[in-house]
């Protein structure tokens, strides 16, 4: 039995969390056309006869602008201790810049395998990819270079063959049955989350959070009570909507997809709460689950 754990790293957008979904072929971690909507450290299992793989899907590796930025970023570097693959996840349709640069720096010594991902190349041709191998060769040292498609699926089988070469023996940390750590409710507040940020666009920020506050469950169906926290009483005003459409088309969203993962109908209710700029009292930050306090 081979078995081993993987970081996903990489700057907001570059892919991460489609890959660790491609790879899980469920929806697990939230995906978004907005940087940074990915906060807790999502592993994906994936066990087979032979191996099991853990990927830890980190927060985008940035220069943190406020204390939510500061907690993201710490995170993110802890999960690189202790992994035995290092896949460094680059946007390849977009031009090296001095945010890449930050981050490759970060992280050039952290590992001793480092896996280099360009992503992206779906929208590449083949001229500009060859390149583009070339020119990150000289950048750093990494044991392999893939250029996928996480969208759409392009080289992502033979990435996992290769990486199954890196894993040493070891046990069997989860049961095969296992697909993701996180219990359920961590995984609703996400989904939830996401509907939230979908329907308002640019109007709220990554200022939200999501908490279950209850759930029951019957023969043939469940309820679920969520709460949306807002920073600003604003911000309440837009998620409810002129006469609560928003919050209505939200809660259906959310309602349908959850039905979906969880394989019976699904009752949510949503409310509202302000609290006043959450984002940078840190007690906060973990009261709502993101990040991790002791280290
Ligand atoms: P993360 O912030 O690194 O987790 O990035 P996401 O996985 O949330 O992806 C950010 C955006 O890039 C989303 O709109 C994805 O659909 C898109 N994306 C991810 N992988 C690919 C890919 O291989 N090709 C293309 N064209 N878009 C992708
Ligand atoms: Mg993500």
């Amino acid at each position: 039995m081979k078995s081993g754990f993987i970081a996903i790293v990489g700057r907001p957008n570059a892919g991460k969390s489609t890959l660790l979904n491609t790879i899980m072929q469920q929806k697990l971690a939230i995906i978004s056309n907005k940087p940074q909507t990915t906060r807790n450290n999502i592993q994906g299992i994936l066990t087979d006869e032979d191996s099991q793989i853990i990927f830890i899907d980190t927060p985008g590796i940035h220069k943190p602008h406020h204390e939510l930025g500061r907690t993201l970023n710490k995170s993110a570097y802890s999960s690189l201790q202790d992994v035995d693959v290092i896949y460094y996840m680059v946007d390849a349709s977009v031009p090296f810049g001095s945010g890449e640069e930050f981050v490759l720096n970060q992280i050039k010594n952290k590992s001793e395998n480092i896996f280099l991902l360009l992503n992206k190349v779906d929208l590449l041709n083949r001229e500009k990819v060859m390149k583009l191998i070339l020119q990150w060769q000289k950048r750093g040292d990494f044991k392999e270079i893939f250029p996928i498609s996480a969208l759409e699926e392009f080289n992502v089988e033979a990435l996992l063959k290769t990486t199954k070469e890196y894993l040493m023996d070891g046990p069997m940390y989860f049961d095969p049955e296992t697909i993701c750590d996180h219990d359920q409710n961590f995984l609703i507040s996400e989904l939830i989350r996401e509907k939230v940020i979908y329907r308002t666009e640019e109007e709220i920020p990554h200022s939200v959070a999501v908490v279950i506050e209850n759930r029951d469950e019957t023969d043939n169906k469940i309820l679920i009570q969520a709460m949306i926290i807002v920073e600003k009483s604003s911000q309440k005003g837009i998620i409810i909507g002129k006469q609560g459409k928003m919050i209505t088309s939200i809660r259906l969203d959310a309602q349908k997809e959850l039905r979906l993962i969880l394989g019976k109908r699904v009752e949510l209710d949503l409310y509202v709460r302000v609290e006043e700029n959450w984002r940078n009292k840190e007690a906060k930050i973990h009261q709502f689950g993101i990040g991790e306090m002791d280290e």
